[in-house]
Order: C-alpha cells, then structure tokens, then sequence
C-alpha cells in the first residue's frame, strides 16, 4: 500500500519540509455565548480567526427561525431547486436580497466558492478575457479557469496596470473585470470607483465580490458598492451568508437578464442541490438584523478601529485600511507558525495562514474583529501580540 501512495508521501514530506502541511483544531464548545471565547483542547481562547464579523451565528432569533423553517420544510433541501427543491422561503429570500441591493433580481447559491465558480463560467467563455486582481479569492480564479476565457491578472489594486493591459485587449469579443471589495487575507478595499470608470471606458463588465463587506460595509450592510454610490453600475454584485449573515450559502444580485440567465446555466446551481431550508430560514432572520442594527456595524467598526490603533501604537506595522480584517505579515511560514502557536499559549486563537492562500514570503497572521469583541478583550490580546513579538525578537 505505502508503495502505492509513495507519490503522495513524498509530496507530503516536501509539504512538512516548507511547513506546509494543514491540521485543523477541533473547537470543543463555545466559552460564551457568541463565539468570541472558545475552547479547544481544554483551553479558553479568545477567537481572533473568526468569519462571524457582526457576532450573529449565535444570535437566538437567527437560530430560531432556522428551526422553525427546518420543521415545516425538513432537514433537507430534497433536490436540485429546478427538480422540485424549490421552497417559498427561497424566493422569499431573493425578493428581499433584491430589495436590499436595489437591484433587479437576486439569485441564492450553496456558498461563495460556487457563486463564483457557477457565475464566472457561465457569463464567460472562450474568446472573452478576465481580469482578475492577483490576490482575489481562490474561487474567483477557479470560476475564470472553468470559464476557458482568458485569464488575465493584473497587479493587487493596480488600477493603471489594468488599465495597461485592457488597453492591450482592445480586440476581445468581452472583457470582465473581476475583484474582491475587501481583501479576505490582506483587509484592504478594491479601487472601486476607478474600476468603474475602466469599465465605462472599455465597455467591460464588473463582478464585485461583497464576501467581506456585505453586512458590514454602506448604510443598511449592502456592501462596499452601496458605501461609495455605485452599486447600480455594477454588473455582478455577488456575496456569502457565511460571514458576517453568520449563516450559510451565497447570492447574485443583477439585471434581470443576467439573473435568468443563471438559473439556466450556472452549473454549480442547476447540478446541485438546494440549501438546506433551515439555513434558508435563518438566513432571512439575519437579513432582517443586518438591515436594522446598525449598532452591531457601528461596534464593528469601532472595534476594527481600536484593535488597528492599538497595534501601531505598539509598533506593529497596520495598514491605514479601516476594515474588520487586519493582517501582521511575517513573511516565512515556520515564524508565522510559531507566532500563531505562542499567541494560542497565551489564549489567543488567531490562525496562520500560509501559501497558496497568500503569496509567498508573506505568511501571516490574520486577525479579525467581531462586533461582539469587548474593547478590553482587544486590549488584552495586543498585550499578548507584543509579548510574543518579544519574546520572539531575533530568536525567529
Ligand atoms: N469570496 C471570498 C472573497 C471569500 O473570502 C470566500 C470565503 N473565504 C468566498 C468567496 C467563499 O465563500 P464560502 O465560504 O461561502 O464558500
């Protein structure tokens, strides 16, 4: 057997050898409601590595109407939505994701790796070209990938690189311009309004990925596009229910035209089953908040603030963004392990991440605020990051 797989060991140990290879943590229960303290192997942690940006996985109103839609419609979707695994509460939650995004139609996906896999490869195809910033979510490359159009990357919020190579692609049937809003490993926010204006002057079509910033982010947490006014102007405005929503699953929000032509041909839909209705259920209730408690993005921002403010204070070298998700980059893969394994001994659960999640050379830890966070909670683990900085100074 081990002859067999000796390909795979040997992979393996060139894995371990980069430190490279990937081990999850089992989180034994919740130290306290909401999520912000967890436990794992015996030990109480605060939880600086979660997606739950606005602390609503654990919200009792959320996780009641997900029962409730689970008992009416049972535990399963049953079928693929156009084979019968159509429910009302799935119409019920696009209607409002279109209402919410003040755009045409709305369409829900089982999760954002197949949005945006099901959607590029059904809106692109051979003789178009996308451009993909580098450091888009690794699901957006792989929609560009099934699409077989080109795939053309332009340097991380580059705009007049892209611009370069638009202007070199003058003669393509169709172009895409393709980005995340906010970086999910970096926690900066995309150009924007000067994509906009790449996409007026080329003709182009804009697919914007809210994951980071829907419910976070613009007046009622429509996201980035909606903060800066310009959300009618973009083609694609796509976004997961699995991070600040605290939920599961994904959506479109687009012209009607574009909508239809989804639901007929975006395969990572048609070919696979329909959410769960409890998680369709709880979905809704999370909307529901989102719109209505600003307070929970006003503490989010708030806290995103502080826990930025604290560490340059300390020294520590933060970008000027402003979002919930702020990076301490240290570069080799084995200090960024270390650093991750010395914070968790002092309580802090904050995950290293590594390549090809994020370019080589640049292992980090990826910190992320909740709303939920005490201010004194974000006090606490500064103190723990600068005493491992310490500790650490020259011996990593
Ligand atoms: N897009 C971005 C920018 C993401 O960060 C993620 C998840 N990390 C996804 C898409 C995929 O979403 P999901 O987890 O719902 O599959």
């Amino acid at each position: 057997m081990r002859q067999r797989y000796e390909w795979l060991e040997t992979e393996w140990s060139k894995m371990r050898e980069q430190s490279l290879c990937r081990e999850w943590q089992t989180v034994e229960s919740l130290a306290e409601h909401g999520g912000t303290w967890i436990v794992v192997g015996g030990k109480k942690l605060l939880n600086m590595s979660s997606n739950n940006y606005l602390g609503l996985a654990h919200d009792p109103q959320i996780m009641a109407a997900g029962e409730k839609a689970a008992r009416q419609w049972g535990a399963g979707g049953t079928a693929s939505r156009l084979v019968l695994g159509n429910y009302p509460l799935y119409d019920e939650l696009e209607q409002r994701l279109a209402r919410w995004k003040q755009r045409e139609e709305a369409l829900v996906f089982a999760n954002g790796y197949q949005a945006n896999t099901g959607v590029l490869a059904a809106l692109a195809g051979r003789g178009d070209v996308v451009f993909s910033d580098r450091l888009n979510h690794a699901s957006i490359v792989d929609g560009i990938v099934l699409s077989r159009a080109e795939h053309v990357r332009y340097r991380h919020n580059d705009w007049e690189h892209l611009a370069f190579l638009m202007e070199k692609h003058q003669g393509t049937k169709r172009k895409w311009i393709v980005t995340d809003s906010v970086f999910s490993m970096d926690g900066d926010k995309a150009p924007l309004l000067e994509l906009i204006k790449l996409r007026e002057r080329y003709g182009a079509f804009l697919m914007v990925d809210e994951a980071h910033a829907g419910g976070v982010r613009g007046e009622r947490g429509q996201g980035l596009c909606h903060e800066l006014g310009i959300a009618s102007q973009v083609d694609v405005l796509m976004g997961t229910f699995s991070k600040a929503f605290g939920v599961y699953g994904a959506y479109v929000c687009a012209d009607q035209v574009v909508i239809r032509h989804l639901r007929s041909k975006a395969r990572s839909l048609i070919y696979s089953t329909a959410l769960p209705p409890g998680v369709v259920g709880s979905t809704i209730a999370a909307l529901t908040q989102i719109e209505a408690d600003e307070w929970r993005r006003q503490a989010l921002q708030h806290n995103a603030q502080l826990f930025r403010r604290l560490l340059a204070e300390k020294g520590f070298a933060v970008t000027s963004d402003d979002t919930q998700i702020v990076p301490i980059t240290l570069g080799e893969n084995e200090r960024a392990l270390q650093f991750s394994q010395k914070l968790w001994e002092r309580g802090v659960a904050a995950v290293a991440i590594r390549p090809p999640t994020v370019p080589d050379g640049t292992a980090r830890i990826r910190f992320t605020v909740m709303a939920t966070h005490q201010p004194e909670e974000l006090v606490w683990a500064v103190e723990q990051l600068t005493a491992v900085r310490d500790e650490c100074a020259g011996g990593m």
